[in-house]
């Protein structure tokens, strides 16, 4: 072997070295973007159970009773009874 064919080995190894190298940093951004949808993904979701007005069924504190409610009203502590007279009951018996 002489010097110009062990200097093309040098370039082609680098070449390769810096091709796995760009590989992985591919995949990182892969991985980085995959993370940033899946947030995305959630915090849309999130998003649309506000504005929809997603639905739960819950158990009424009071006659257990099971009603829908808003998942946005439950996240702010109401939504506990089915109906008013229910919630006046409850209260009363405190
Ligand atoms: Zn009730």
């Amino acid at each position: 072997m002489g010097y110009y064919s062990d200097l093309d080995d040098f370039f082609g190894d680098d070449q390769q070295a810096e091709e796995h190298h760009q590989e992985d940093l591919y995949k990182e951004q892969l991985k980085a973007a995959a993370k940033k949808r899946a947030v995305q993904i959630e915090v849309a979701k999130h998003l649309k159970a506000e504005v929809t007005g997603s639905k739960v069924e819950v158990k009424c504190l009071c006659c257990r009773d099971v009603f829908t409610a808003r998942i946005a009203d439950r996240k702010r502590g109401w939504a506990k009874y089915c109906s008013k007279s229910c919630k006046a009951q409850k209260q009363m018996k405190k």
